[in-house]
C-alpha cells in the first residue's frame, strides 16, 4: 500500500502530529500504540466496524462479536503483547435482545479465553438518515502489555531480513468471493473456508513469541502485499517474495492461478502474522512457531528500498499484482 492511498493519506494529513504530554510511543501509523505509561509499557488498539461495511448485513451475531474482538487482539498479536483489557462503543439502530444476546456471547467467549477484560465503553443508537437508520457500529479498544523495552513494530525490518508469515494466506478472502457468488470451491471444503472468514485466530501465543526474535511485525488484515507494504514504508526498505513460498490452503489451491494470486496476495481479513527477521535467527523464527504451535513459513528477504511495492517473483520471474488490498477511502475525496 502507497502512502497516497486514501484511508492512509487521511491519517497522514489529518491525524498525525509531533508527539507531545508525558506518554512516550512511537506514535501513530503501527498496528498498536506502545506506550510507556510510568513503569509499564502497554499496546493499545482501536478498531471500528460497521455491519455492511466489515460484515455482511445478515453475518451471525456471535460471529461479528467474536471478530470485533479477535481484529483488535490480533493488533496486540503483531507488538507481542499480552491481551489485559478492553473497551466497547456499540452503536445500534434498534434494540434486538436476541441479536445483542448472540453478539455478547461470541464477544465475551474470546474475551474469557483470551484473560481480555471488558472494562467500560458506551452505548448509543445510530442517526436517523433519510427516515432509515444507520446500521450497527462497533468499535473496540484494546489494551495489552510487554516485557519493559520489548515490543514488535512494523518499523525494524534491515535488508537482509528474512521475510515470514504464519499459517495460510487467501482464504478468508476466498470465502467472501464464495458467498457472494463469484468463486465456487468444492462444497466440503467451504465450512473451513467460511470460519477463516468468521471466526480469525488472532495468533497471540506466536506474536509474544517472536519478542525479541522478530526485527519487525504486522498482522494481515488489508492484505499480505499491503500489509507488508506498511512493515517497509516504516522501516525504508524494499522487499522480494517468492509466489511459491507463499502458504495456501488446498482449497485455495483448487482456485486459478489469478485467483490464487488475487486472494493470497491482496486479500484481507486473514490475520496472520507478516514479520521479518534477521537470517541468522530463523532458527528462533521456527522454535517461536513451534512454541506458539502456529507455522511459520519463510516468503522472500527485505532488500535495499527501491519503490514503495514488494516485488513478488514466480518462477524467479516478477508477476504483476492488480490490486494489493483493501482501502477504505482509495479514490478521490467526497470533498476536496
Ligand atoms: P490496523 O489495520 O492495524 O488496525 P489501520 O490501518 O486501521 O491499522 O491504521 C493505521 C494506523 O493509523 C494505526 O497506527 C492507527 O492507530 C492509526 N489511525 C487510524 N485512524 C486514525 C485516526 N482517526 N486518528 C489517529 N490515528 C489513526
Ligand atoms: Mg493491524
Amino acid at each position: 500500500m502507497t502512502a497516497e492511498a486514501g484511508e492512509f493519506q487521511i491519517i497522514e494529513r489529518f491525524f498525525t502530529h509531533e508527539a507531545f504530554g508525558a506518554w512516550k510511543s512511537q506514535g501513530v501509523g503501527d498496528d498498536c500504540a506502545i506506550i510507556d505509561a510510568g513503569a509499564a509499557r502497554l499496546a493499545v488498539t482501536c478498531d471500528m466496524m460497521a455491519l455492511g461495511t466489515h460484515f455482511l448485513p445478515d453475518a451471525d451475531p456471535e460471529n461479528v462479536g467474536y471478530k470485533a474482538l479477535a481484529v483488535n487482539l490480533s493488533d496486540l498479536a503483531a507488538a507481542g503483547a499480552t491481551p489485559r483489557a478492553f473497551f466497547l462503543s456499540i452503536g445500534l439502530p434498534r434494540r434486538d435482545d436476541g441479536w445483542l444476546a448472540d453478539f455478547s456471547r461470541g464477544l465475551m467467549g474470546l474475551a474469557a479465553e483470551t484473560g481480555c477484560a471488558l472494562l467500560g465503553g458506551d452505548t448509543t443508537r445510530t442517526p436517523e438518515v433519510n427516515g432509515r437508520r444507520a446500521p450497527a457500529v462497533i468499535s473496540i479498544t484494546a489494551m495489552g502489555d510487554l516485557p519493559a523495552g520489548l515490543g514488535l513494530t512494523r518499523a525494524g525490518a534491515r535488508p537482509g531480513d528474512d521475510v515470514w508469515v504464519s499459517g495460510t494466506v487467501g482464504d478468508a478472502y476466498a470465502a467472501l468471493k464464495c458467498r457472494w457468488g463469484h468463486w465456487s470451491v468444492m462444497p466440503d471444503a467451504l465450512p473451513d473456508l467460511c470460519r477463516r472468514m468468521d471466526r480469525p485466530t488472532p495468533r497471540l501465543a506466536l506474536g509474544r513469541a517472536l519478542l525479541g526474535v522478530a526485527s519487525a511485525a504486522a498482522d494481515v488484515s488489508d492484505g499480505l502485499l499491503a500489509d507488508l507494504g506498511h512493515i517497509l514504508e516504516r522501516s525504508h526498505v524494499g522487499a522480494e517474495i517468492d509466489w511459491e513460498r507463499i502458504p495456501v490452503s488446498t482449497a485455495l489451491k483448487s482456485l486459478t492461478m489469478p485467483r490464487q494470486h488475487e486472494a493470497a496476495l491482496a486479500g484481507g481479513d486473514d490475520y496472520e502474522l507478516v514479520f521479518t527477521a534477521p537470517a541468522a535467527a530463523a532458527d528462533r523464527v521456527l522454535e517461536a512457531g513451534l512454541a506458539a504451535a502456529t507455522p511459520v513459513t519463510r516468503i522472500g528477504r527485505i532488500t535495499e528500498r527501491k519503490g514503495s511495492s514488494v516485488v513478488v517473483r514466480a518462477h524467479g520471474l516478477p508477476i504483476a499484482v492488480e490490486r494489493t488490498g483493501f482501502d477504505h477511502f482509495s479514490g478521490a475525496p467526497d470533498h476536496a
